[in-house]
């Protein structure tokens, strides 16, 4: 008899039976504002410093690249404290592939079966899925509705579930909502008191376009040794093809991390071009003031258009509300503008592009919500 290799028999985990692989639609549309890139593409002078570097690396390739990429964490330390102040040192510092990776090694560190990894919803809709595949136990608490995170819901969900793993997006995903400092305290001081131990994962994605005046949880590492803060090149730096995300925290947490990350996890190609890009960090940052402005002038479009916006320190703006948002992303769709379909009923998320990127959007948007 042969095998029908149309329907193999595989011992699939039957937590994964008919599930979809994550992933927005990536469609070949003139005006992608779908996922929170930066729309600005790096300049003929970082291309070229990065083309360099490539080469260089390209005469290596024979060897495995160095396991701990002590140059990279130097540069990625001396970058943070550039950005917002706060001294770390190398040992303090983890890169991975995204910061997808990122969080992937903190909860095959942290987590695992019999354990919890806990955080509030509406958030990034990849946290349950490191839980899953990690056989880690998911549990979402709840913003408010202006999609803040409340410290005592907060402080009730950590002392009533437990977990090993908190993760809190400041600014939140798809919400674009940063956290106030109380609340990171509150949720760090709760996870203090989880016996056998529970680590708080900032997830600082967008950390960068935050507003004047809104923290970083960088500033709290120094006294709380089990609080991560993860960062990325895929938004600010505009570096989402190179696959760089990193996190700070106390080197005993980057211990834990080395030890279930895969040997030579970083290629010699990308920490390369990490090095490179960091070398132009002002450069390739200069356009992060511009999406802040863009952004803040979109919000106040879309109010004085009469929609309901969530306050943003992110690259993307949450507005709303549809009786049916699928025609109205369709309809934007159909006009060349593809935007995402997430969060909460009836909202739609749009990524800040550049000014062109941002009058198309408006343009349809006007038409297919009679606006
Ligand atoms: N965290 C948040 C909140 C995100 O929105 C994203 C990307 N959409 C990531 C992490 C992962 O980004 P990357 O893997 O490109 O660093």
């Amino acid at each position: 008899m042969t095998a029908d290799l149309t329907r193999p028999v595989l011992p699939l985990r039957p937590e994964l039976a008919g599930l979809e692989p994550y992933g927005a639609p990536q469609l070949d549309v003139p005006y992608l504002l779908n996922v929170n890139e930066n729309p600005y593409a790096p300049s003929p002078q970082v291309i070229a410093s990065i083309a360099d570097a490539v080469t260089r690396a390209a005469a290596g390739l024979n060897r495995y690249p160095d396991r701990d990429f002590p140059a990279l964490r130097a540069d990625l330390a001396a970058y943070l404290l550039a950005e917002s102040g706060v001294a770390v040192a190398p040992e303090q510092v983890w890169a991975a592939n995204g910061s997808n990776e990122i969080m992937l090694h903190v909860l095959q560190a942290f987590g695992g079966p019999g354990r919890t990894a806990l955080s509030f919803a509406p958030t990034y809709s990849m946290y349950p899925e490191y839980a899953r595949d990690t056989s880690t136990a998911w549990v979402a608490g709840r913003r408010e509705d202006d999609f803040s995170l409340d410290a005592g819901v907060a402080r009730a969900a950590i002392a009533e579930h437990h977990p090993s793993v908190v993760l809190l997006a400041s600014p939140n995903n798809p919400t674009g909502t940063a956290l106030a400092r109380e609340t990171v305290l509150a949720v760090l001081d709760a996870a203090a008191q989880v016996p056998g131990g529970c680590v708080v994962v900032v997830d600082e994605a967008y950390g960068e376009f935050r507003r004047r005046g809104t923290p970083s949880a960088l500033e709290l590492l120094a006294d709380h040794p089990h609080l991560a803060v993860s960062r990325t090149m895929s938004k600010a730096f505009g570096l989402a093809g190179a696959r760089v995300g990193y996190l700070a925290t106390a080197p005993a947490f980057v211990d834990a991390l080395r030890v279930v990350r895969l040997p030579y996890h970083l290629s010699a190609v990308t920490q390369a071009v990490a090095r490179a890009a960091l070398a132009h960090a002002p450069e390739l940052m200069a356009q992060v003031g511009a999406l802040r402005d863009e952004r803040d002038a979109l919000v106040e479009w879309l109010r004085a258009h009469g929609l309901q916006v969530a306050d943003s320190d992110a690259n993307f703006v949450l507005f709303g509300t549809f009786t049916d948002r699928r025609a109205v992303w369709q309809g934007l769709l159909d006009r060349g503008v593809l935007i995402r379909e997430v969060g909460p009923q009836g909202w739609l998320r749009v990524s800040v592009g550049t000014p062109q990127e941002t009058a198309a959007f408006k343009d349809a948007l006007v038409e297919v919500a009679g606006l």
